[in-house]
């Protein structure tokens, strides 16, 4: 299980993107291109990451295979044991590549945990740390409103990424959620299951603005052998 981010945390974070804010100063019309773009590139960052870790393979031959090809039931003892052998053996970032590769035969999990749970991996490892560069660049250099704008907005649709992803997965959304779909700002869970369909294309989970590059990234990378099939699942 991924671990929730503390919200002590979580409200460090969102500390961190005001503070940027207010030393981007009074906004201006240069604000919404640059926000677009952010948008773009947060799907596009999306996607990529999440084609690296379908693909990337984890460690064979300590049992991620059993635990994933499990056949009875996920609440026995039996199971239960087999996963506490198997998956202390393992680094944090190796349990986030095997729960990419989990969610394809159990897609509907991702969207029953709770938000914190969603966001708190690349609160921590990503978001926070990027949010915390941003304050000291921001202090240290005068940057551009538009240009803190960009990045404010990148880090947030990064961050949220595993939760958007998660909204694919449910029907109950915040009306926000269906909003921003309605208007293309997200993306609909019909044009997510392509992804889950092939597991060959459209890696991109916000909007799949990025989905046409991707899947030209994911062709070349395919063909020159840095993706290999086999990695999709642990062996
Ligand atoms: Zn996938
Ligand atoms: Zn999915």
């Amino acid at each position: 299980m991924m671990k929730a981010a503390p919200w002590p945390v979580t409200l460090l974070f969102a500390l961190s993107l005001a503070l940027s804010l207010w030393l981007a100063g009074v906004p201006d019309w240069r604000w919404l291109p640059a926000a677009l773009a952010a948008w773009y590139a947060a799907d596009l960052l999306s996607g990529l990451t999440h084609m690296v870790m379908d693909y990337r393979p984890c460690t064979p031959g300590i049992g991620l295979a059993e635990v994933f090809h499990y056949e009875g039931s996920r609440e026995s003892a039996d199971y239960q044991a087999l996963r506490a052998r198997v998956m202390p053996q393992i680094s944090p970032f190796e349990r986030l590549v095997y729960d990419f590769k989990n969610h394809h035969p159990r897609p509907d999990a991702l969207g029953r945990r709770p938000f914190l749970v969603q966001i708190g991996s690349t609160v921590l490892f990503a978001g926070l740390p990027a949010a915390l560069l941003l304050n000291l660049a921001a202090v240290i250099v005068p940057l551009p409103g538009w240009l803190i704008a960009f990045a404010v907005v990148l880090i947030i649709g990064g961050t949220l990424a595993q939760y958007f992803h998660g909204t694919l997965h449910r029907s109950d959304n915040p009306w926000i959620v269906q909003a921003m779909r309605r208007i293309g700002l997200l993306m609909t869970p019909q044009a997510h299951a392509l992804h889950h369909a092939t597991l060959r294309r459209d890696f991109a989970t916000n909007n799949g603005w990025s989905n046409p590059l991707v899947n030209r990234l994911f062709n070349l990378a395919i063909r020159r052998g840095w993706l290999h099939e086999s990695g999709l699942e642990p062996l």
